[in-house]
């Protein structure tokens, strides 16, 4: 089994003071419901769970501690727009769909920022999609059309209304949706972690489970004690490929981001004292994502890596950091030449068809894993979900969920490593206009 583990490189976390995690588990623990995985899915699963069952008792256990996954380790957008807007306009009902489902996420999620009172940053700036080619321009088209269809609100940019919201004159154009939060994302998953009612759920941090045995019980096997549940509901994301539901259904991805230092007051003025802002490429393969966040610091997300072992080199960091680096500068040439202060990776879960891993492998096991490189929202409302379903409420978005499928089967590796490195290369190739 692969297993996550901590390390120090997340900007998002560097940034926050330090939080104490909760104990690892020790002994032997009895619980009603075990909910493995405390990212965006197990957190709001959990938290369901305590909701749907107020009796029940709930542990949810995380290998690292809270705030060290990709949870807290993405750009920190809450999208509430399906991701492919405008890739199906024949089946619109797929949209309406998953609009729906990202929305309540969002929905979920301001809710809950704003009742714990949870100091991420939380800002509703809406994103911009925005393009430098006019190959990406013409990407920009089809998501126009895709919104019309929708009938969801946008306003198209020209590059002298992106240059005066962002202090960069690099794109031509920008499409801006107002719905998409911004937000800090160690500062949320911390924050909604440790807002989890006390008593109710136990939550244990820095406790890899190891071996998972299934029966009328699920016995978790730790390093240092075993949990013995009646149920459960896996959300371990990237690290659920072992399970034998999705067994050569999910492959994962390494995504690279850095950070800067914050701006002085000088070099805030030289982008024209925006407020924060978050741009998506409009050809994702070759473009960045770019925050500038409520503390002045610029955050850059691009370069992907395909690495089955999970495992990266120094050489991968050092390469993202540069073109990292070089991004800042293209965009932003009146800043000094090199602001970065962290570099880090993280892993992003996809299958071939872009289903999700929502399942109920057996009578006392659900999942909720493989959220397509959208886990703010589509982690939330799966773990939600998966709790609703579980506990059997009844709950009109689980329909929505179920439309989505199941994850189809990907080719047997090496054909599988040989083909996501081929397709990685074509649309690097593609998408080259918009480095
Ligand atoms: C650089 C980057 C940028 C991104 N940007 C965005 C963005 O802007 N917006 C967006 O929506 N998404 C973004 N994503 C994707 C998003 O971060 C993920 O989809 C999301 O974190 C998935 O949430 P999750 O709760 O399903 O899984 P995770 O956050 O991966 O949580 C799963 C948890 O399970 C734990 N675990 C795994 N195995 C075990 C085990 N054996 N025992 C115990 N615990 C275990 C892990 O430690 C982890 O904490 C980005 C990802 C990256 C890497």
């Amino acid at each position: 089994m692969r297993l996550p583990h901590n390390d120090t490189t997340n900007g998002w976390a560097n940034a926050l003071p330090p939080r104490s995690a909760n104990p690892a588990l020790s002994g032997d623990h009895r619980t009603d419901w075990l909910v493995i995985g405390a990212g965006y899915a197990g957190i709001a699963a959990a938290r369901r769970l305590a909701q749907n069952e107020p009796d029940a008792a709930i542990t949810l256990i995380d290998a690292r501690a809270v705030g060290e996954g990709a949870s807290a380790r993405n750009s920190g957008f809450v999208i509430d727009l399906p991701h492919n807007v405008g890739a199906d306009l024949n089946d619109p009902e797929a949209q309406y769909r998953a609009l729906r489902l990202a929305r309540a996420a969002t929905q979920e999620l301001d809710t809950l920022a704003k009742a714990h009172k949870i100091d991420c940053q939380w800002s509703a700036q809406g994103q911009m999609m925005a393009a430098k080619s006019a190959q990406g321009a013409a990407v920009l088209d089809g998501f126009v059309a895709g919104l019309d269809a929708l009938g969801e609100a946008y306003t198209d940019m020209d590059a002298a209304a992106v240059s005066a919201r962002t202090g960069t004159s690099y794109y031509r154009r920008a499409i801006h949706t107002p719905g998409t939060i911004l937000m800090q994302p160690a500062a949320l998953v911390r924050g909604l972690a440790d807002s989890l009612s006390g008593n109710q759920v136990h939550l244990f941090e820095n406790t890899p489970v190891t071996h998972i045995t299934y029966g009328d019980q699920i016995v978790a096997q730790t390093p240092n004690g075993t949990i013995t549940a009646d149920k459960a509901i896996i959300a371990v994301n990237g690290f659920a490929p072992h399970l034998d539901a999705y067994k050569g259904k999910l492959f994962s991805l390494q995504l690279f981001c850095s950070m800067t230092r914050p701006l002085t007051d000088e070099e805030h003025q030289s982008l024209g004292s925006p407020a924060d802002w978050g741009i998506v490429p409009a050809m994702a393969f070759g473009g960045a994502t770019i925050r500038y966040t409520k503390d002045r610091r610029l955050t850059m997300r691009s370069q992907f890596r395909y690495r089955a072992s999970g495992k990266l080199t120094e050489a991968d960091y050092t390469a993202a950091r540069t073109l990292q680096a070089q991004q800042i500068k293209s965009r932003f040439p009146q800043l000094p030449p090199d602001m970065i202060t962290d570099t880090w990776a993280g892993q992003i879960t996809l299958s071939q068809n872009f289903a999700p891993g929502f399942g109920q492998p057996r009578k006392n096991v659900f999942t909720a894993v493989c959220q397509n490189g959208v886990g703010v929202t589509k982690g939330t409302i799966s773990g939600l979900l998966a709790a609703d379903r579980a506990t059997g409420r009844d709950n009109p978005l689980l329909a929505d969920m179920l439309a989505l499928g199941e994850p189809s089967t990907l080719p047997p590796r090496p054909f599988l490593d040989l083909g996501v490195w081929a397709k990685m290369k074509w649309w690097e190739h593609q998408h080259r206009f918009e480095a």
